[in-house]
């Protein structure tokens, strides 16, 4: 029998995608440690986690014992517009690198949102529309995660408000033009519509804006609304790597039906939700003694939270308005440098990422430079034809770095990294590094320091 072909790209087919998401806290060895009421410092209720987020998605936030839960019919549906995503194999990166390794990405750009948020945010916009709510109130960053909530709550019929980053706002204001055409209603942040955006501008050093602290508006817009909205994450939660399981779900199945079996799982990190959905169906292996797959995390060295951050409880924001939660942490004050330019922003790492690298089931984060990363981008865009977000180009670097140790070793590791989005929104930064004026800008050390070292102080 000759070799089998591998095609360069598998689909499932609709009826073999998952119904059920994987809650991979019910295999964990260590669960990690709860969420905090920031005042009294105890475990959160259920009941205090549903004056911020939806009943459902508190009650899963909170679900360590269920292996498996049902992906309700309207999600899958919703699902099916833009999934199953496509396995690929990267015929033409191995080519190019010349290398005897397999690389197989997962790409989750085919969406308007142009990256895998669209996951979590339809399962969260559909439980606040069950649960007979008005509307949700979000913050974003780049924009992929308020565009793809946008998505959502216009198919629900949802109101939805979204506190942008001001500098991303100021960059990107098509992103913002992509969200209103599905209804939602954008703000620069920080905002004067807040008494947190108030008190933050009172310096004018923090006008650009942070995640950390349009979180606390889109917090404090939820919280006020007299039970009418609630808050939605699109990334570090529980929940949303819940959400996001159905990545890694398809591209076992896909893999399953190639007969192959990653060697090395590769992600990006910001928050750590397409990591973990992409890495908790090969982990339960791993904690199930079953296989032993090698996980590598990919973050940005300015903004470098498992390699340089503690672990340690925090809180998930810069108004300190949200639960703390027990993470790698560069301290809620941190902000990146403003030259840092793809992404990736975030102070903390999901609780869960951050409990499995502690425990050394993650086995290794990696940071990069940003010079190193969009280099990275324009080759794969050159061979593999799709223009990666600079997000997912992280992880294009590792798997690239990766791929040429095989070369020297000669050995034909099987790789699979997740392709999480496109870069249609990033041109300007692109366009930097065509020009060859991106720097890098690692924080200092006593940078790093100063914002860990104002961390809350437990009372245990
Ligand atoms: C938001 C985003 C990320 C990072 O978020 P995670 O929660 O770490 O997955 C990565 N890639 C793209 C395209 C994104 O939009």
């Amino acid at each position: 029998m000759g070799k089998r072909e591998i095609p360069y790209k598998t689909y499932l087919a609709e009826n073999e995608m998952p119904k059920e998401w994987y809650n991979v806290r019910a295999d964990m060895k260590t669960d990690h440690r709860s969420l905090l009421n920031p005042v009294t410092q105890q475990p959160a209720k259920a009941e205090e986690l549903e004056a911020v987020f939806s009943r459902e998605c508190a009650a899963q936030e909170l679900n360590d014992s269920d292996a498996y839960i049902e992906i309700p019919d309207a999600v899958r549906n919703f699902y099916k517009m833009y999934r199953p995503s496509p396995l690929v194999r990267a015929y033409c990166l191995e080519k190019y690198l010349d290398t005897p390794a397999k690389i197989y990405y997962k790409f989750e750009g085919n969406n308007t949102s142009g990256s895998h948020k669209l996951n979590s945010a339809i399962a969260q916009a559909y439980y606040a529309k069950e649960q007979g709510l008005k509307g949700l109130t979000t913050e974003t960053g780049a924009g992929q995660w308020g565009t793809a909530l946008a998505m959502a709550c216009g198919y629900f019929g949802l109101d939805l408000t979204v506190y942008m980053v001001r500098c991303s706002y100021e960059q990107k204001p098509q992103r913002k033009t992509l969200m209103r055409t599905y209804g939602a209603h954008v703000i620069a942040s920080p905002s004067d519509t807040t008494e947190v955006g108030r008190r933050i501008l009172e310096n004018p050093a923090n006008r650009s804006g942070s995640l950390g602290t349009a979180i606390s508006e889109a917090v404090e817009v939820a919280m006020k609304s007299g039970g009418e909205r609630r808050y939605s994450l699109g990334s570090v939660l529980n929940q949303v790597v819940l959400h996001q399981s159905v990545i890694g779900i398809e591209s076992r199945r896909a893999m399953e039906k190639l007969d192959e079996y990653p060697d090395i799982v590769i992600g990006c990190a910001g928050g750590g939700s397409n990591l973990g959905g992409l890495m908790s169906e090969f982990m339960r292996d791993k904690l199930r003694g079953n296989a032993n797959p090698y996980f590598i995390a990919v973050e940005p060295m300015s903004c470098p939270s498992l390699t340089k951050g503690v672990f340690a409880y925090d809180y998930c924001d810069t108004g300190k308005v949200t639960p703390l939660a027990m993470m790698y942490t560069l301290g809620s004050s941190f902000m990146p440098a403003t030259s840092h330019a793809g992404g990736l922003r975030y102070h903390g790492m999901s609780p869960i990422i951050s409990q499995l690298y502690h425990d050394g089931y993650l086995d290794e984060a990696r940071a990069v430079n940003q010079t190193d990363v969009f280099d990275a981008a324009v080759k794969f865009a050159r061979v593999e034809g799709i223009l990666p977000a600079p997000e997912s180009a992280h992880a294009i670097k590792v798997a690239i770095d990766e791929a040429l140790k095989c070369k020297q070793s000669g050995e034909e590791k099987t790789i699979l990294f997740g392709l999480t989005g496109t870069g249609y929104f990033d041109l300007y930064a692109y366009e930097k590094s065509l020009d060859g004026t991106l720097s890098d800008a690692p924080p200092a050390q006593d940078a790093i320091e100063a914002s860990e070292s104002k961390l809350p102080k437990m009372d245990f």
